[in-house]
């Protein structure tokens, strides 16, 4: 069934920004390019496959042009490679070498473009840390910024968001704001929300603060909406199970949006136990904005392919059929100051196949993130590790993180209210053995205070050494 754009009863009210003027309302610059923008989204996303790849194909074309003549390393990748129009999208992107991590780390000055069109805007750099701790940055314009908000934007249509309701957000990269630990309130929702619609208030707080602070503040403003990270959600409903004082503060929740991090299925159920509401959860990259989000009919995540191009490879580089797992892969179609031309993002998905709401945009199954955030046994599968510590036999587990250290090898990390005995390190190393199906070499090691989120304020409740 279609819905989306077409104003009926549940339109949101857009905001004007013109003075004098209430009705019909006129928004300013930026909020008359998104809506311009989210117009042609509303026709595109119901195109047949064939016609979305098309689409994309002219605007990869342009995009190589682009880079063909004004990056030093794509001139030197792209030579040779047939036209665009002698194929399809596949067998355009097919012959050009993948773009690693690493090239962006060390051959950045060589990637970026000489000369950036002018009407695609102010230069920013994004920087991300990615979970590897190996920070990458990417120069992005003002057209970048424009399809970011604008597929944000989307987002909030397509789950039919309230903007007249409330909106809590806790994460990282407030701190320069929130140096007290108690929280920023704005009077709408703020950027992009703002350029088009009217909307209620929203508060921020910082990711680092304390989780007993995080359920007091949430318990004081009763907020419609939650962001934040899939990691610092588990806190809170941790918090909320032990204590129903502290569940409170998400007693009015219509819905937690989540980013940033994985999102892996068990916590959905929990969420929708305890709280009785669903995860919607973003894919996104700050290196490439949004990259895919979640259908609000038929379940899993369309690729939001008016903006890239991603693709699923199998360990032999061949695109992943539904249901097969391979590394993402994404040439972002408008970033003509540092191309990200087959950028390999170094995150699992899983291929799903056609959609049931009819949605031509190819969807993913499911998100199994970073590599080194799957375990990977002896007989040389990779899974996602569920080991189901919170509540091992009484013993009061605040926090655990399992670290992969060989193929044979894991350390489990703990932190506990009190110090543990011998023979409970030894219970739980088996506990984890027969949850994981293999006879690893383990040690338990116990902690009293909280374990050290990772880079950029994300915690990692397994991380992998093995190459
Ligand atoms: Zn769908």
């Amino acid at each position: 069934m279609k819905q989306g754009l077409l104003p009926d009863a549940t339109w949101p009210r857009l905001q004007s920004r013109l003075s004098g003027l209430a009705w019909p309302a006129v928004p300013g610059q930026q909020g008359l390019q998104m809506a311009a923008l989210l117009t042609q989204l509303e026709q595109s996303q119901w195109w047949p496959v064939a016609a979305i790849e098309q689409a994309q194909l002219r605007q990869l074309d342009a995009l190589l042009e682009h880079a063909r003549r004004h990056s030093r390393f794509h001139a030197a990748r792209l030579a040779g490679l047939p036209p665009t129009q002698a194929g399809g999208l596949q067998e355009c992107l097919q012959p050009i070498p993948l773009l690693r991590r690493a090239d962006l780390q060390s051959r950045r000055a060589e990637i970026d473009c000489d000369r950036v069109p002018p009407g695609h805007g102010n230069l920013s750099l994004a920087q991300s840390t990615g979970s590897t701790g190996e920070p990458v940055s990417v120069r992005r314009s003002g057209l970048n910024d424009l399809i970011w908000m604008t597929m944000t934007l989307r987002e909030h249509l397509w789950q039919r968001r309230d903007f007249s309701q409330s909106l809590a957000i806790i994460r990282a990269g407030l701190a320069e704001e929130d140096t007290e630990r108690r929280g920023i309130s704005w009077a709408d929702w703020g950027s992009p929300t703002n350029h088009l619609f009217a909307s209620g208030s929203s508060w921020g707080l910082n990711l680092q603060t304390d989780i007993v602070r995080q359920a007091e503040w949430l318990r004081s403003l009763m907020p419609a909406y939650l962001l934040t990270y899939p990691s610092n959600l588990t806190a809170l409903l941790d918090l909320a199970e032990d204590d129903p004082e502290r569940r409170a503060g998400l007693g009015r929740l219509m819905q937690v949006r989540t980013i940033g991090e994985t999102l892996r299925e068990p916590l959905r159920m929990r969420c929708r136990q305890l709280l009785g509401v669903e995860i919607a959860d973003i894919y996104s990259t700050q290196e490439i904005g949004v990259i895919a989000i979640e259908c609000p009919q038929g379940g899993g995540y369309h690729v939001m392919s008016e903006g890239l191009v991603l693709e699923l490879l199998r360990d032999d580089d061949q695109p992943c059929a539904a249901g097969e797992t391979g590394r993402v892969v994404v040439t972002d179609l408008h970033n003509f100051a540092t191309p990200l031309i087959r950028y390999d993002l170094g995150d699992l998905a899983e291929a799903d196949g056609p959609c049931s709401c009819g949605r031509g945009l190819p969807k993913i199954r499911r998100i199994l993130g970073r590599q080194r955030n799957l375990l990977r046994l002896p007989d040389g599968r990779r899974v996602w590790p569920a080991s189901g510590l919170r509540k091992f036999s009484g013993i009061p587990i605040r926090q655990y993180q399992l670290v992969q250290l060989t193929l044979e090898k894991l350390e489990v990390r703990l932190h506990v209210a009190r110090p543990l005995s011998a023979d409970e390190g030894r219970a739980i190393a088996e506990h984890v053995r027969q949850s994981l199906g293999h006879r690893f070499e383990i040690d338990v090691l116990d902690f009293a205070a909280p374990l050290p989120k990772g880079p950029g304020g994300k915690f990692e409740q397994f991380v992998s050494c093995v190459a």
